[in-house]
């Protein structure tokens, strides 16, 4: 027994001296992520009753067009990916728009060194960068990719914002091996990384929590603008019966981030204020 208990501490020793060891490894041996927000562009004039329910007609607001990098773990990874299609830069005229694999490489990455893409919703500015990361494991919800790639052409079907050319790339990311699917909401995908569902602003949108000191909610657009946790006003959704859920969802963002500081809306140019900025980078950890 006392040879046990003896070992016991020698193992314990043995652990807390690997976790010293290890920079950015927090004590859980999860990795300390950083996170960075890239700003790749903005929208301007873009009517504010399309992003917080109920709003003002004719209220308008400029939107950041944005890209999280997370780091650590020996892991490059990006949260959503933009766009860079032709056609819906002239839909939605970006200014200051610099395609997402320049814009990485402005925080010292090369595009084909990210590792992993989660995918918060398949709209045509968050999936539609995938192609633009080639060597990337590619993360989205089951059955986000079930509907958008079967039921939403189908009679009855809803597409919009949704483009054929990324489910392409996201269908080939899947037939060369480098596509996962995520089951459902409050999900470990990478180690201290997990998804969330039942916001629907899309047929199966997700968000995900870093795990961290402190932790950090990485929202999308289920929670487009800090305006939105303020007012309890929901996000787009997939259909407006999914309203209610998704101001639910918005209240669990805030408790999983353990403060609504610490959740960061998809499209808020105010985090580029909120956090230390320079130039398109917001450091947010
Ligand atoms: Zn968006």
């Amino acid at each position: 027994m006392a040879t046990y208990t003896t070992r016991l501490f020698a193992l314990a020793a043995t652990v807390l001296l690997l976790s010293e060891a290890l920079p950015g490894a927090a004590a859980t041996g999860k990795p300390e992520y950083s996170i960075e927000a890239i700003r790749y562009g903005t929208i301007a004039g873009f009517p504010v009753s399309a992003l917080v329910m109920g709003a003002p007609k004719d209220e308008k607001t400029d939107i950041a067009m944005v890209v999280w990098l997370i780091r650590g773990g020996g892991r490059t990874i990006l949260f959503d990916t933009g766009f860079h299609r032709e056609a819906w830069l002239k839909q939605f005229p970006t200014a200051d728009y610099l395609r997402p694999d320049e814009a990485v490489k402005l925080a010292g990455v090369k595009p084909e060194d990210v590792t992993d893409v989660i995918i918060s919703h398949a709209h045509w500015d968050h999936m539609g960068g995938i192609d633009l990361f080639p060597k990337a494991t590619v993360w989205i919800q089951r059955q986000e990719f079930a509907y958008y790639t079967g039921d939403a052409w189908q009679p009855g079907g809803r597409h919009g914002g949704i483009d054929p050319e990324d489910l392409k790339a996201l269908v080939q990311r899947n037939t060369e091996g480098r596509l996962r699917l995520v089951d459902g909401d409050d999900v470990e995908i990478l180690p201290g990384i997990r998804a969330y569902t039942g916001a629907r602003h899309t047929f199966a949108s997700q968000y995900i929590r870093v795990e961290g000191n402190p932790s950090f909610v990485l929202a999308s657009d289920n929670c487009y603008l800090y305006r939105n946790l303020a007012e309890h006003k929901a996000s787009a959704t997939f259909s407006e019966a999914d309203q209610p859920g998704n101001i639910k969802n918005q209240e669990r963002m805030i408790a999983l981030a353990g403060s609504a500081d610490r959740v960061v809306p998809g499209h808020d140019p105010r985090q580029f204020e909120r956090f230390p900025t320079q130039g398109r980078i917001a450091r947010i950890r």
